[in-house]
């Protein structure tokens, strides 16, 4: 083998020049102790650390024990060959770069050591520079596949990092390719659809939009515009596989979405059909938005306890009826409804059963309706009904009658039985209104009239209601003036015992003398009165009259009656009304002993703190109390017993259903007030009665004080200080009747025509 060349480069000759990778890792391998030492001595004068392997067995320990740059390796070696350490590094997936330096230049040698994976060969004898600058070329060779490698690692730690932004976003980000296909989806689709990203992948983009909005998502979801004219802030419903709260199984989920779209184009400057790759979308849910929104809009247009439509919605359903009405020819109807007694039971039972009545009459109400109509609640205890498709008054006869009926049946609710009626006023399109506000107050109108004359029916609205009261405004300007020009009026009716049949006492009771509308009963004005706070004034004014009257009456000997009069809630609760009736009764020169205060059992529910103590004051006054239109309420025993008062006043009602052949109904409440007064240890009276049965069956019962028609309507004051003066009822009461005998026979000329 020839010798190789020994290095003859000097050091100055090196001067200045630099090592490609200083620190670079490299092992010398040779089985020769001189050649090995003077290949060590020339890459060191380059300004290299080798390692030195004497044999390949030192080079492969050496290989196991380090990682080298690059390897100088002598092929022909005994034991372990170049070859052999060649396998070795390619076996192992060693990272290293070997350079063979061989005296075996034969072609199958060289090719079989490149084959093996050798960086380069050098022949030996090497010369230096050549040696050198081979083996620096496997250097410089690391140094860029080194910098590749970082640079790779920092791209991948840029992406990663992207792929975290893009993820981690709230929003769905996605691309589109040219044809309406997902190519992207960050992880929030999961989320917010309940998708996976792979599943979606090449699928089309309207696979996702809900069918309603189908139409509006075309050429938005794969927006091809771009800038300010690309699709941005729109609302739209996608399908999602999450079951939402309260939602029923397997009904289709969408989720309400605010979605951005951008064109992607492969030429920022070049926009076409060619260079259009795709779209690019971000996609924020925004259902919690949505929600308060509906609830909002809800609330503006419906009653939130019964979930009905309000004011507000009725009144523009009712306009939009109106005008299909009028481009039809056809008629509709406004029914304006009041429950009659839901008061008490508010009063009485309290709100939040007041409330659950309300909800169930809405149910009820609900139930008597066809689609189209609309009920709404106007607020209180009033209803309004709208009937868009009505032909005839027939049509709307028989809804009003369905409704009285399904409410006449009790409502049960935690245990108490529950009776309310109805009064409902009835407007029809166009003859009662061709408006929606006229409609309504037509309506509005016919239902005071008929809750006026005793409620618990139904009355079209006709143009000479309007003639009376106008309007409810107009009335009330008229009521003030009437309670300063002295309009009102007082009139009494006898109450008559039983066993002497004597005239015990008188009750007051009010009237208008219209000066045009003539005599109008309490029923139509008390009402409006009590709303308006009118009572108060109208109360005093009529107690005033009675002190007066009566007073009076003593003076003409008439004989010492008890006088009743009615006391309203306002009134009671006023303060210093104690003060002012004792007032009026001392400018009178009447003894509060002379008077017996009527209050019905619902204005005795109202205030119980403010109302018992005025009440025991009352007492120790001398006046006496009567619970009036007793059996109507919903006191019971116990509740009484709390009150200071004399006398249960059996309402009329009760009385008017005692009949000589089925008397159950109403019997059966007046022997439950007779053994309750009996229990208390309280005097009874019965109002309304009219004939001799119900005469006879209170009697029979134990009730010794009555009034009513069949002994006399109430009377003005002067005809009443006559009968009083006759007192002509003790012959009738004591004669016991026959039985075909009508009450009516058996009554003075006075009576006959006053009943
Ligand atoms: P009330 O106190 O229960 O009075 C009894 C009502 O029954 C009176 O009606 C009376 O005329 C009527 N009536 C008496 N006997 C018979 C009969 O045999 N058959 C029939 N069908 N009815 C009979 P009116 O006078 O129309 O009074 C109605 C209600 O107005 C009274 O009921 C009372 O609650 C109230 N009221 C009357 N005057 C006043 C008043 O000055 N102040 C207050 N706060 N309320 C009054
Ligand atoms: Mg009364
Ligand atoms: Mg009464």
């Amino acid at each position: 083998m020839p010798e190789p060349t020994p290095p003859q480069q000097s050091a100055a000759a090196l001067e200045g020049r630099r090592p490609v990778m200083p620190d670079a890792r490299i092992l010398l391998v040779d089985d020769k102790p001189e050649l090995l030492e003077s290949l060590y001595q020339l890459v060191q004068l380059y300004g290299y650390q080798p390692d030195k392997a004497l044999g390949g067995q030192a080079a492969l320990d050496a290989l196991a024990e380090h990682t080298y740059d690059v390897v100088l390796l002598d092929l022909i070696m005994p034991a372990v060959s170049g070859h052999d350490v060649l396998d070795h590094v390619a076996r192992e997936h060693l990272d290293c770069k070997v350079i063979v330096v061989s005296g075996d230049a034969s072609f199958s040698g060289v090719k079989h050591a490149l084959h093996c994976g050798a960086f380069d060969f050098v022949k030996k004898p090497y010369e230096a520079a050549q040696l050198i600058s081979t083996m620096e070329k496997a250097l410089r060779q690391c140094v860029l596949e080194g910098e590749n490698l970082n640079m790779e690692a920092q791209i991948k730690a840029s992406e990663e990092l992207h792929r975290f932004i893009v993820n981690a976003s709230p929003d769905l980000v996605y691309m589109l390719d040219r044809h309406g296909c997902f190519t992207f989806l960050n992880d929030r689709v999961r989320s917010m659809l309940g998708y996976s990203k792979e599943e979606l992948i090449s699928r089309h983009y309207s696979e996702l939009v809900d069918e309603e909005h189908m139409e509006l998502a075309k050429n938005i979801f794969n927006e091809r515009r771009v800038g300010n004219r690309a699709a941005r802030n729109v609302e739209l419903r996608l399908k999602s596989r999450h079951r939402r709260h309260g939602a029923r199984f397997l009904e289709p989920q969408s989720v309400w979405v605010e979605l951005a779209a951008q064109g992607v184009y492969s030429d920022p400057n070049e926009r076409n059909r060619q260079t259009f790759l795709g779209t690019y979308g971000t996609i924020r849910d925004i259902s919690e938005r949505k929600e308060a929104q509906e609830v909002i809009n809800f609330q503006a247009y419906h009653d939130l306890l019964t979930h009905l439509p309000n004011r507000a919605l009725l009144k523009d359903r009712l306009e939009l009826a109106i005008t299909q009405g009028r481009r039809n020819k056809r008629k509709l109807a406004v029914m304006f409804l009041d429950l009659d007694r839901f008061k008490v039971v508010n009063d009485t039972l309290g709100h939040s059963m007041g409330d659950r009545l309300l909800k169930a009459v809405a149910n009820r109400l609900q139930s008597c309706l066809r689609r189209g109509d609309t009920l709404s609640r106007f607020g209180g205890d009033e209803f309004t009904l709208l009937l868009p498709e009505v032909r005839t008054r027939d049509d709307v006869v028989v809804i009003a009658s369905k409704i009285l009926d399904r409410l006449g049946s009790p409502f049960v609710i935690d245990g108490h039985e529950l009776f309310v009626g109805a009064s409902i006023g009835i407007a029809m399109y166009p003859e009662g209104g061709d408006s929606a506000d006229s409609l309504i107050q037509n309506a509005d109108i016919a239902m005071y009239h008929i809750k006026s004359r005793g409620k618990n029916g139904y009355q079209f609205f006709s143009e000479e209601m309007n003639h009376r009261f106008s309007t409810r405004l107009s009335m009330e300007r008229e009521l003030r003036a009437a309670l300063n020009q002295g309009e009102l009026t007082v009139h009494y009716q006898p109450q008559v015992d039983l066993e002497s049949g004597r005239i015990t006492g008188v009750e007051a009771l009010v009237r208008w003398a219209h000066p045009e509308r003539g005599l109008v009963p309490p029923s139509e004005f008390l009402p409006l009165a009590e709303e308006t706070g009118l009572i108060i004034q109208l109360d005093e004014y009529v107690q005033r009259r009675a002190f007066e009257n009566v007073a009076a009456w003593d003076r003409a000997g008439a004989g010492q009656v008890k006088l009743s009069v009615n006391l309203s809630a306002a009134q009671l609760e006023k303060e210093g009304f104690i003060d002012q009736f004792v007032a009026s009764l001392r400018d009178a020169g009447l003894a509060p002993e002379r008077v017996k205060l009527e209050i019905t059992e619902n204005t005795l529910m109202q205030d119980v703190e403010v109302i018992i103590p005025k009440l025991k004051q009352l007492r120790r006054l001398g006046a006496s109390i009567a619970i009036d239109d007793f059996g109507t309420g919903y006191s019971s025993l116990s509740y009484l017993r709390q009150f200071p008062i004399n006398t249960l006043k059996i309402d009329r009602s009760f009385v008017c259903d005692i009949r000589s052949d089925e008397s159950e109904g109403g019997a059966s409440i007046i022997n439950a007030i007779v053994a309750m007064a009996r229990g208390l240890k309280l005097g009874l009276i019965a109002e309304g009665v009219e004939n001799r049965t119900q005469l006879n069956y209170l009697r029979q019962q134990g009730c010794t004080e009555v009034q009513g028609y069949i002994f006399s309507e109430p009377l003005p004051a002067d005809e009443m200080c006559d009968l009083l003066c006759r007192d002509p009822f003790q012959e009738i009461v004591m004669k016991e009747p026959a039985p075909h005998e009508s009450a009516a026979s058996n009554l003075p000329p006075t009576v006959q025509n006053a009943g």
